[in-house]
């Protein structure tokens, strides 16, 4: 079973690596950030709600966000495994998720916190050139990212369920060492089942 929680500042390469990892292991990419887009783009209810949040850098409320991980960590293709991208991104958002999967007896197998220095992150923000990738929306990202989501390193690491992997190498070298720290992780489950 592949189910990974993938942490890491915005500009990482999560998205990358994470589409990547996806189509080898088979099994669904839930990024929040594309969701909340494709929502936006679609100008659906949720769409108009977060937009502004989002062009300003801020999370979005969790009363929009956990209802959506529910049902999509509901969906029949998630049912064989799934890669967490963007979510949790706050210590709530952390809980709820524990909870939820214990509450449908799924684990997750391990947390990947995939790691840039700051001044490489901003560089690579404003290559990409999103349309929340100004300099000012970036800055209060990471700010937000340090504030709220890194104490979930912390988290993951004291319940023994988290590994670093260094972004700043070559995607290819990025790729490879996640997909051995994936399958390090599903080795020593099964070790464990059978225990
Ligand atoms: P990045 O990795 O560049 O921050 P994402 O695609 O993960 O980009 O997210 C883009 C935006 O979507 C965030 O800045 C935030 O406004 C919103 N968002 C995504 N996931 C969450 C989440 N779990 N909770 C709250 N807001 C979120």
């Amino acid at each position: 079973m592949t189910r990974v929680i993938f942490l890491g500042p915005p500009g990482a390469g999560k998205g990358t690596q994470a589409k990547l990892l996806c189509e080898d292991a088979k099994v669904p990419h839930i990024s929040t950030g594309d969701i909340l887009r494709a929502a936006v783009k679609a100008k659906t209810e949720l769409g108009q709600k977060a937009e502004g949040y989002m062009s300003a850098g801020e999370l979005v409320p969790d009363e929009l966000i956990l209802g959506l991980i529910r049902e999509r960590l509901g969906e029949e293709d998630a049912a064989n495994g799934w890669l967490l991208d963007g979510f949790p991104r706050n210590v709530e958002q952390a809980q709820f998720l524990n909870e939820l999967l214990e509450e449908i007896g799924q684990t997750c197998e391990v947390v990947v916190n995939l790691e840039v220095p700051d001044d490489e992150l901003v560089t690579r923000l404003l290559a990409r050139g999103r349309s929340d990738d100004k300099e000012d929306v970036i800055r209060n990202r990471l700010a937000i990212y340090h504030e709220q989501t890194a104490p979930l390193i912390e988290l993951y690491g004291g319940r023994k369920q988290l590994v670093s992997l260094n972004g700043n190498q070559e995607m290819a070298q990025v790729s490879a060492e996640l997909q051995k720290i994936v399958k390090d992780a599903k080795t020593s489950q099964a070790e464990s089942n059978k225990a």
